[in-house]
């Protein structure tokens, strides 16, 4: 397990702060899926998220998608495939 203690340990650290202060418009075109049945809780979405949108909730990860920008950086960086991304309806 990774172990993660702030937004400030991962790869975007600066931009974080800035980024998750704009929430997301409806101009995202696909949404991460999160399935927590199988997040092993290793924290690597949680670390690359550009935005900080990813939240840790304990045991999982999940996302929290007034500020997801829908890059799919955590569902490329998963290592149990469990974030799924998906089109957002009705555009
Ligand atoms: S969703 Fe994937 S990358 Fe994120 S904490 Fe769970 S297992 Fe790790
Ligand atoms: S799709 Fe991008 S912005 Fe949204 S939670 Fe994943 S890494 Fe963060």
């Amino acid at each position: 397990m990774v172990h993660y203690k702030s937004e400030y340990e991962g790869p975007w650290a600066s931009a974080k702060p800035v980024l998750f202060a704009y929430p997301t418009a409806d101009w995202r075109a696909v949404r991460p899926v999160f399935n927590t049945a199988i997040c092993g809780h290793c924290g690597i979405c949680y670390l690359q998220c550009p935005v900080g949108s990813v939240q840790d909730k304990g045991t999982y990860c999940d996302v929290d998608l007034s500020y997801c920008k829908g890059c799919g950086l955590c569902a490329k960086e998963c290592p149990n495939e469990a974030i799924m991304m998906v089109r957002e309806e009705n555009k």
